[in-house]
């Protein structure tokens, strides 16, 4: 496939999560709340996840943000429900790698959201990206469960 048409495919699958996000809402039973913001472009995220036998049960978010941040959001949520804490983090450090432009070796695992990859190009857009994923890690660390590992997220 031509560099420009994977572009093209790329660019679809983002619109596609900020115009209809995935798990866009709130959560009859959450055991965490975060709410976190993105000062530089105004991205504001509301995440609650439910997390049971250090399983990232459901998860769902609102708030206001970029078409960029409402897509990431949407694809973190695809990717991480139904994997344990560790793999959570694990797949939030990836995530992060990615980004940042850094070879990654298991973005396949990051299902729709490696297609942000090319935000790496636009360093303003980075926090943008990696705005629900940090919210994420926050949920995490104040459950208790991540022993530590959410520190990973906050690399960069
Ligand atoms: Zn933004």
């Amino acid at each position: 496939m031509a560099i420009s048409r994977l572009d093209n495919l790329y660019r679809q699958v983002i619109l596609d999560h900020s115009t209809k996000p995935h798990h866009r809402g709130t959560l009859t039973e959450s055991t965490q709340t975060i709410e976190m913001n993105n000062p530089t472009c105004g991205d504001v995220i509301q995440l609650e996840v439910s997390l049971k036998d250090g399983v990232i049960a459901d998860i769902a978010f609102s708030g206001d943000g970029c078409s960029i941040s409402t897509a990431s959001a949407s694809m973190m949520t695809d990717a991480i429900i139904g994997k344990t804490v560790a793999e959570a983090v694990a797949l939030g450090a990836t995530f992060s790698e990615l980004v940042q432009g850094k070879a990654v070796e298991n973005e396949e695992a990051l299902g729709d959201a490696a297609m942000l990859q090319g935000v790496s190009k636009y360093p303003a857009r980075i926090k943008c990206a990696t705005l629900a994923w940090k919210a994420l890690a926050q949920a995490i660390d104040e459950s208790g469960d991540g022993h530590g590992l959410a520190h990973q997220f906050h690399k960069e």
